[in-house]
């Protein structure tokens, strides 16, 4: 199988950049092949501006044409294939890998920037978003449909507090909310399947022991990579939710918040 690795760390020696090639080693080892895409290792342009788009306009400034508007200039210059080599280079990656991993720090309890701006040029208008049936019927293909439906996604997270200070009482909030918009907005919207998530706590304080420790269990989550159970997020065109104000349908679930989108474990057969 084909695995993307993306990961957004400024130093080459970093503990995510270790574990990223523990996981990228052990897939190979597996006989799968891996490509990378190293955020800061290869300059990646992260802010969305009217350069994205110029190719659209025959090369004039976008300061002289009309206004930019980014959903439509997106969904034009994909529809046109003028989106840039690097977006699209980036969007053919994603075509081709089985599955992604995205390889991050938490910082300020969510992704680094960088990665963040990957995101936003590479899930183009007709990429990620606006694809499918958008009628009186139908709000489109996404959560859980889309172009990326098929594939795994798994996120690969450092995070320099403590695994109890994310637990469901923790001070800083479970990590399962913390990483729903990523896991349910980015990942779930156009397709993938989500994994659960390999998370290092308390990675500012790892010594090698730790770190032995977290490289054989990732070790094992890369030979479980498309075996594992997903998350079972709720399919938008599922039955569960209600048209077109997209809510749930209270006569299936009556919970609130984020854990409500996630379908309870199966009834275990006797
Ligand atoms: P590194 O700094 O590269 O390494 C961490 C430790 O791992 C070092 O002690 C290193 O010696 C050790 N290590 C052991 N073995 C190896 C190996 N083989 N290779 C490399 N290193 C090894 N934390 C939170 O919990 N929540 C937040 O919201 C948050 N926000 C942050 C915001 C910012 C801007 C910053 C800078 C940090 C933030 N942090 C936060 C902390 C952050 O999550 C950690 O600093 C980060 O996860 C550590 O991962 P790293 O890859 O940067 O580690």
């Amino acid at each position: 199988m084909n695995i993307l690795i993306v990961s957004a760390h400024p130093e080459p020696a970093s503990l995510t950049h270790a574990l990223r090639d523990v996981a990228a080693t052990q897939l190979r080892a597996d006989g799968h092949h891996v490509r990378h895409t190293d955020l800061y290792a290869e300059g990646w342009k992260s802010a969305v501006d009217g350069a994205d788009f110029q190719a659209l306009h025959g090369g004039t400034h976008p300061r002289e044409t009309p206004r930019l508007h980014v959903p439509a200039a997106s969904g034009a210059a994909f529809a046109a294939g003028t989106l840039t080599d690097d977006v699209r280079a980036e969007q053919a990656k994603l075509l081709w890998a089985d599955a992604l991993i995205l390889a991050f720090p938490l910082w300020w309890f969510s992704m680094p920037a960088i990665l963040k701006g990957w995101i936003d040029r590479v899930y183009s208008f007709g990429f990620a978003y606006g694809v499918g049936e958008h009628s009186d019927t139908r709000w489109g293909d996404r959560y859980g449909e889309g172009t990326l439906a098929g594939k795994r996604a798994m996120l690969l997270v450092t995070a320099g507090g403590w695994e109890a200070h994310y637990g469901p009482r923790g001070i800083n909030g479970p990590m399962d909310d913390l990483l729903f918009p990523i896991h349910h907005g980015v990942l779930f919207y156009p397709g993938y399947a989500v994994l659960p998530p390999f998370v290092v706590y308390r990675a500012d304080r790892l010594d090698d022991a730790a770190f032995d420790a977290a490289a054989d269990a990732l070790r094992t989550r890369m030979r479980g990579l498309f075996t594992t159970a997903p998350i079972a997020f709720r399919r938008q065109n599922g039955g569960d939710y209600l048209f077109p104000s997209m809510t749930l349908d209270p006569g299936i679930v009556s919970a609130t918040g984020f854990a409500a989108h996630v379908r309870d474990p199966e009834p275990e057969a006797d």
